[in-house]
């Protein structure tokens, strides 16, 4: 059956195909499609699961495929960084079922956070990746991908960046195998299960090498690099993987009517990122006396080719990053296609074919992303604002770290707020070295609840246990939202599924023995920041819980907050409410502000801002 299909869906379908038993993650862009696709399927053979974080997830999932069962675990490049002290020792170990970690990276940050190539860590775990270039074929080496991981028995790598994985495209679906029902293994292996001592690791990375070569030889059997030498020897050979590949047709076509024949061309597309496709390479600088190599991010595959073509003693020319003819920074389209062709063959093509079209990115808004309407952020970044200004300090005084997710919009207009981010649960571990390091006013960190599950909550055992002067603020709105809306272990239902029990964060916080905690309502914004500003004066760890659910999936409820409408005659379109909330319901009217009462929640927090009775509440 046809299905019109994302990457992240060709990866869930691929591993139903592959009769997967488990599925665990943790949501981050561009990956997060995959597993919410699989739970929204609402399996019955295979679980499905978001973990508190990706390690959680992976060793979760290493568990199932030690127990000799099929296991897929997602998560984006940050995420992997998180999992990879256990996956190197899981890569060390090997495993019985087909373990498939899908990791997804963002080249061009469209989601923010770093442009982390992947592929440094299959080279550094000695597991192979796979990397698709189009959505159909992210289906067949999902599945492949599993085969892969129980033939040389050790976990397989599949990578996709953003332009694969939230692509659509039409799949041909084959039915799911089953699930295998078979009884779990319980292999009792010291030497393979556990890492210690020398010998015992020693070994381990001899197999984990040999399980890599076999790899190498499995994929070279069944030709999933595809090589096309040009029946003329001696021309131009472009090495391409990843997204790049898919755009090799699009690119020659744009360079055709300058001359650029593509039968001259040979072409090496590259699935297998590691290990490195050896011996085609090898027949790729045999053949031709250009190469050029076109691969999104860092000169992997060139540093790669560069090791044969020196082994070999060859002659040519090869061009890539490493001569300056690319960027490593951003996506790959045509015109880095038609860009290498050009450096290397100098056909003429004018200037804005090798540009792309930069007349989109001129046209694009220039404005800050801020929080939705009704968003409980608003309040809590408005009453850290007011604490502030009542310990009569300015914001450029008061050190706020932020954190991954929804709260971090707190830097922008009209908050202008916080002033850090790094990594998930890093704002508490860094506001304690901004305490070490002497800053004399409070400090403050800022974290959401998904995040502080995640890994915030080290962070906070950190303070606690060396007596840090410390507020953090947890910014609660139930929901892992930044991502759309997945469950975190504070989320108070796990939409139906039987198997759940929420964890109470102000109910955490007490039992790590912290004496100022305070739950509070972000839409009351005097009673959130008089807590704050308490909390800024006292000395310790203090922690403000404001918790309010995200209004999006409050609505989604059937819920609203409450009404707020504008008293017109009382308007004088000073646009303070707009300056301060920065709420989108809100628009100029010709005599007055205007509330779009469709985006409008009712969250009140605006009403206090007017100081003309403009804004009232009503009963709703
Ligand atoms: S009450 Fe005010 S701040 Fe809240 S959503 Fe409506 S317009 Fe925006
Ligand atoms: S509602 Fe109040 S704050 Fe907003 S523009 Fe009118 S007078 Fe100014």
């Amino acid at each position: 059956m046809k299905k019109l299909i994302t990457g992240n869906e060709a990866i869930a379908y691929g591993a139903l195909r592959a009769g997967v038993k488990a599925v665990t993650g943790y949501p981050g862009t561009p990956s997060t499609g995959c597993l919410s696709s699989l739970l929204a399927m609402n399996l019955v053979d295979t679980y499905v699961e978001w973990s508190v974080n990706e390690k959680v997830a992976l060793e979760v999932a290493a568990g199932v495929a030690w127990s000799g069962h099929r296991a897929l675990c997602t998560m984006k490049m940050s995420g992997l960084n998180v999992a990879y002290d256990s996956l190197i020792s899981v890569a060390y170990s090997g495993c019985d079922g087909g373990l498939v970690v899908y990791v997804a990276d963002d080249p061009g940050a469209n989601a923010g956070m770093c442009e982390q190539d992947s592929r440094s860590f299959a080279v550094m775990a000695d597991m192979p990746m796979l990397e698709p270039a189009t959505v159909a074929e992210t289906y067949a080496l999902t599945k492949f991908a599993f085969d892969l991981s129980e033939r040389i028995k050790g976990p397989v790598f599949l990578r996709l960046v953003t332009g694969i994985a939230d692509s659509y495209a039409e799949v041909e679906i084959e039915q799911p195998v089953p699930v295998s029902q078979a009884a779990p293994l319980l292999i009792k292996d010291i030497q393979r299960f556990t890492k210690a001592g020398a010998v015992i690791a020693t070994n381990q990375h001899r197999d984990l090498i040999q399980r890599l070569e076999q790899a190498g030889q499995i994929t070279d059997e069944v030709r999933l690099n595809k090589l096309s030498l040009s029946v003329k020897p001696g021309g131009l050979g472009i090495l391409a993987s990843g997204i790049a590949a898919a755009y090799l047709e699009e690119g020659f076509e744009a360079a055709a009517p300058f001359g650029f024949n593509r039968e001259d061309v040979s072409t090496l597309e590259i699935k297998v990122v590691h290990p490195f496709p050896v011996a085609e390479a090898r027949k790729m600088l045999e053949h031709c006396q250009t190469i050029l190599i076109l691969e999104e991010l860092e000169p992997l595959i060139e540093r790669g080719i560069i090791v044969e073509a020196q082994r070999m003693g060859y002659r040519g020319k090869i061009t890539g990053k490493l001569d300056g003819v690319f960027s490593r920074i951003g996506e790959y389209g045509v015109p880095q296609v038609v860009q290498g062709i050009e450096s290397v063959l100098r056909l003429g093509i004018p200037e804005n074919l090798l540009s792309g079209n930069t007349q989109a990115l001129k046209l694009a808004a220039a404005r800050p992303i801020t929080v939705c309407a009704g968003c409980p952020h608003r309040g809590t970044y408005i009453a850290i604002d007011k604490a502030i200004k009542k310990l009569r300090l300015k914001k450029n005084e008061v050190m706020v770290t932020g954190d991954i997710g929804c709260t971090i919009l707190g830097m922008n207009p009209p908050f202008d707020l916080i002033w850090t981010e790094i990594s998930m649960g890093a704002s508490v571990s860094l506001a304690q070295g901004y305490v070490h390091a002497g800053v004399k006013t409070p400090v403050i960190a800022t974290i959401g609840d998904s995040t502080f599950f995640h890994a915030g909550i080290a962070g906070l055992v950190n303070a606690i246990q060396h007596q840090i002067d410390l507020t953090l603020v947890i910014m609660d709105n139930r929901w892992t939202a930044m991502t759309g809306m997945q469950v975190n272990p504070g989320t108070p239902c796990n939409n139906g599924a039987s198997a759940y029990q929420e964890i109470d964060i102000a109910r955490i916080i007490p039992a790590l023995g912290i004496e100022h905690f305070w739950t509070v309502d972000p839409f009351d914004v005097e009673e959130t920041a008089g807590v704050i500003h308490q909390a800024m004066t006292l000395p310790g760890v203090k922690v403000v819980l404001a918790r309010q659910e995200c209004a999006i999936q409050a609505q989604r409820q059937g819920k609203q907050a409450g009404k707020v409408r504008v008293v017109e005659e009382n308007c004088n379109l000073c646009k303070l409410c707009l300056m301060v909330t920065g709420c989108s319901a809100f628009s100029l009217g010709a005599n007055a502000i205007e509330i779009d009462p469709e985006l409008c929640y009712g969250c009140g927090v605006c009403i206090e801002t007017c100081h003309h009775d403009a804004l009232v509440a009503e009963e709703a």
